[in-house]
């Protein structure tokens, strides 16, 4: 076991957001032009013995739970073998996934190790479902959530972005929804990192304005213990069931922040919105040991920002967009 991996404001960090494509089969209109992007190149792409060790290094140095993602994780090949190889590092997997293909999926991931699945949805109506991702796959989402929960990836978590004017008049809705069907839903304020530079904070749905919707049909009391989770959650209405809210922009929580990412192609990144990153995949691909990988990503946590600066005067977008960094 190494030291620690712990930032010059003394934050340690023990969760890791893995991604493990940038590519995706949605088009969400806040996170994907419809033609969709310069997709990454497969060589440029870590393969599985690759994430595997670097994993292990992480994991050398404290990192204890790991969150699947991309672009949509779904669409790696061979993931069941992937995760298998993953949980013996003793770690908690999790998966980040817009559902689509879960449904086949889920019990072979859960059967390879995976814990637990956020799995998004912005609309239970599947024409608005339709305009907001461009593609027509509402049922697939549906039917993926009800095979995670079946297969006990639980609890099964619902993310959810609300946007002005598009989704913003079914918080409630999706809140009773989910409650119904025993979903532990979260609400996830926009963020500054579309492709299309066409995020407002003016126009932002906030935390503020999400619990004050919700607050009218329910009573949301706050869980004690938030400990380093992004999530404010709320008891409803006096039952063990929750619902979060993430307010990245308007509630930051980068003071207790225990997160690092690594890209699909092998990038550190110790904030989403760093600008700068930490080539993993080189020195590893020049026959670098691990000792010397463990030495690079101590160097990236060591220079970690205080803080992510949105609503700053110099604040500027990262270059990569949420679905390339790895959300
Ligand atoms: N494709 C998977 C999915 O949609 O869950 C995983 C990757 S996606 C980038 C992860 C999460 O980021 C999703 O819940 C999505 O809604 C959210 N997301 C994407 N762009 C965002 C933005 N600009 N602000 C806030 N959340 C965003
Ligand atoms: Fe794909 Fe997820 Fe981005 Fe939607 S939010 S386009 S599902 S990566």
């Amino acid at each position: 076991m190494r030291a620690p991996l712990v930032d010059g404001f003394g934050r340690v960090h023990t969760d890791l957001r893995l991604s493990l494509t940038d590519r995706c089969n949605l088009r969400c209109t806040y996170c994907m032009p419809a033609e969709g992007l310069d997709w990454l190149p497969k060589p440029e792409l870590l393969t599985d013995d690759e994430l595997v060790r670097l994993v292990g290094v992480f994991a050398s140095m404290g990192v204890r739970t790991v969150r699947l993602t991309g672009g949509e994780p779904l669409l790696r090949r061979g993931l069941p073998g992937l995760i298998s190889r993953l949980s013996e590092l003793d770690l908690a997997l999790s998966l980040t996934t817009n559902g689509v293909g879960l449904e086949r999926q889920a019990q072979a991931l859960k059967d390879a190790g995976l814990k637990r699945v956020n799995v998004s949805l912005d609309s239970l109506r599947p024409e608005r479902f339709l305009a907001l991702t461009l593609r027509d796959r509402h049922e697939d989402v549906l039917e993926g959530l009800a095979a995670a929960k079946a297969a006990g990836l639980e609890p099964v978590k619902v993310n959810t972005v609300l946007m002005r004017g598009v989704n913003d008049d079914e918080a409630t809705e999706l809140l009773e929804w989910a409650l119904a069907e025993g979903y532990a839903l979260r609400f996830i304020e926009q963020m500054p990192l579309d492709p299309q530079h066409g995020w407002d904070r003016g126009t932002m749905v906030d935390a503020d304005e999400i619990l004050e919707v919700l607050g009218r049909d329910h009573v949301l009391i706050p869980v004690e213990s938030r400990g380093s989770a992004p999530a404010e959650e709320f008891h409803v209405d006096g039952g063990p069931a929750t619902v979060g809210v993430v307010g990245s922009v308007s509630r930051p929580f980068c003071a207790s922040c225990d997160r690092l990412r690594l890209t699909a192609d092998g990038q550190v990144r110790n904030c989403l919105f760093a600008r700068d990153e930490s080539d993993l995949r080189a020195p590893l691909r020049d026959g670098a040991t691990d000792d010397e990988l463990a030495e690079r990503l101590r160097v990236a946590v060591a220079g970690k920002r205080k803080g992510h600066g949105i609503g700053d005067p110099g604040f500027v977008q990262p270059d990569r967009p949420m679905s390339a960094i790895g959300g």
